[in-house]
């Protein structure tokens, strides 16, 4: 999908695997928002990216994901996790609030 790749095999994407026990990227400080230019002069769609670098590719690139599944990422262990507070509610909060696509921003 536009030029990212899914591959990953640690971090899950199905929104409904058992989670219980498991980290939630979206919870932990090193989960930023990014923008990432669009075809459309200036305008922009939102990814997220594990600064800590933990996000692979196959290949060893960079990946990221789109901003509207960042609740979908969750882990079962990380060596560089740092909880931003209580995750269940974190994640029940910000379910409601992201998009539902993904969507274009524009300046
Ligand atoms: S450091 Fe680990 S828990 Fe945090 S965003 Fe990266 S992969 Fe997820």
């Amino acid at each position: 999908m536009e030029g990212y790749e899914y591959l990953s095999q640690s971090v899950e994407t199905a929104e409904d695997a058992g989670t219980a026990g498991r980290i939630f990227c979206a919870n932990c400080i090193h989960c930023k928002l990014v923008p990432a230019p669009a075809d459309a002069e200036g305008s922009y769609r939102l990814r997220v990216r594990c600064e800590a670098g933990k996000w692979r590719k196959k290949l060893g690139d960079e990946k990221v994901y789109k901003y509207f599944t960042v609740a979908r990422r969750n882990i079962e262990s990380c060596d560089s996790y740092e909880d931003m507070g209580d995750a269940v509610e974190f994640i029940k909060d910000l379910r409601k609030l992201l998009p539902s696509t993904d969507e274009l921003y524009t300046p």
